[in-house]
């Protein structure tokens, strides 16, 4: 059975391939090169469209090579046919039906194309169609059309209009320099960051912390303990929703159980992360151990805790706002105001509690008045630790 169908499908595919090249000619304006056209031993000017180098191809306006060859040109009344012809041969150009037609009978099918209301062409058609013999110069290039009352050489015609070419081509290279991407502005950096971070949350205070952030319109990065996740669930959420960061602060906040072993270290952050999941469905990159890293995250933990994801974080600027009891919301945020100046990027230690919700709104408008942008603590962010571990 095969061979019955094989045959009119070969022979279809043959039309189609016959038929499509001639519909998808197609000129591609954007593609064209400079090419100077000479007929004889002049180097011919022209007032408007100007000629183009399509895939080796010489398009040139009809017109005026036409004219330079003392052709005659006319339009066929009523049709978009052109017709040139000297000496008894003709070519015409039949632009809606992209086909040149010369006088030993040939239909030409190729693309024509209007630029400056000037019917551009093949060259090599034309001159060829008139009796024209034509060659391709490579220095400039010209095309060259000629007929016996030529006199200079190709070499002599390139030599006498190098200058000529070597300036409109200057020119021509200005005029069709590909755009200039604009140049795109470096978002402006910051040259003062602040991370606010909360630890110990959340908690009966951290409500009153987010409605500060919130009002006023500055972010920050909470470090969460497990059972707090548990017990204040809606927080959580409501944490994560608002766009803050959260990163993980163990479960029991106890030095002699975390620090056990770098396992035990993982274990509580693993822990916690899965809390934060089940009640956000946020899983956090980040951790910040109880009491600081140092001493009680040595190499073999901070590798753990490497291997399981995290990156740890410190803090440059201690609130102490749980030093002590009986610690006040004015010595927090004069804390606060003492250690910041003359810190690029500051990453602020505070706690969910009464005094520093107290003295929040107070540490961000000395933040914002002393130019300084607030930014919470991604995964990515190059993490500030006490033993500089930058992973
Ligand atoms: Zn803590």
């Amino acid at each position: 059975m095969r061979w019955r169908w094989g045959i009119p499908f070969i022979v279809v595919l043959a039309m189609l391939l016959t038929i499509l090249p001639v519909h998808a000619a197609v000129i591609n304006e954007g593609g064209a090169d400079p090419i100077w056209i000479a007929v004889n031993d002049e180097l011919l000017t022209f007032p408007d469209a100007q000629p183009e180098l399509h895939d080796g191809v010489t398009y040139a306006p009809v017109r005026f090579v036409a004219e330079a060859m003392h052709a005659n040109l006319q339009w066929v009344p009523g049709t978009n046919i052109t017709q040139v012809y000297k000496n008894g041969r003709h070519v015409t150009f039949d632009t809606p039906h992209s086909v040149v037609k010369t006088d030993d009978g040939t239909n030409h099918e190729v693309p024509l194309y209007i630029q400056n209301d000037r019917l551009m062409a093949p060259t090599r058609l034309l001159s060829e169609g008139l009796g024209y013999t034509v060659s391709y110069l490579e220095s400039g290039p010209i095309t060259r059309i000629k007929d016996s009352t030529a006199k200079r050489s190709d070499e002599e015609l390139a030599s006498i209009y190098q200058d000529r070419i070597d300036q409109e081509k200057a020119k021509w290279e200005e005029e069709h320099k590909p755009p200039q991407p604009p140049p795109v502005p470096e978002p402006p950096k910051p040259d003062k960051v602040v991370y606010l971070t909360f630890d110990d949350g959340p908690n009966e205070y951290t409500a009153r912390i987010l409605d500060t952030l919130k009002s006023a319109g500055v972010t920050a990065t909470f470090f969460v303990l497990g059972p707090q996740i548990q017990s204040h669930q809606d927080l959580a959420k409501r944490m994560v929703e608002d766009g803050y960061s959260v990163g993980l602060h163990g479960m029991t906040h106890d030095s002699s159980k975390i620090y056990r072993s770098a396992q035990t270290v993982v274990n509580e952050m693993e822990d916690c992360n899965t809390i934060l999941t089940n009640v956000t469905g946020l899983r956090s990159a980040i951790m910040r151990v109880p009491y600081g890293s140092k001493p009680w995250m040595p190499q073999n933990y901070r590798d753990a805790t490497v291997n399981a994801g995290y990156h740890m974080w410190d803090w440059n600027v201690d609130s102490y706002d749980s030093k002590s009891a009986t610690r006040t919301a004015q010595e927090t945020y004069g804390e606060v105001t003492r250690q910041v100046p003359g810190k690029k990027e500051a990453v602020i230690l505070m706690h969910d509690k009464k005094t520093t919700a107290d003295a929040l709104p107070n540490i961000i408008q000395w933040l914002k008045d002393n130019g300084y942008s607030f930014e919470r603590i991604y995964g990515s962010t190059p993490p500030v630790n006490f033993w500089n571990d930058a992973r």
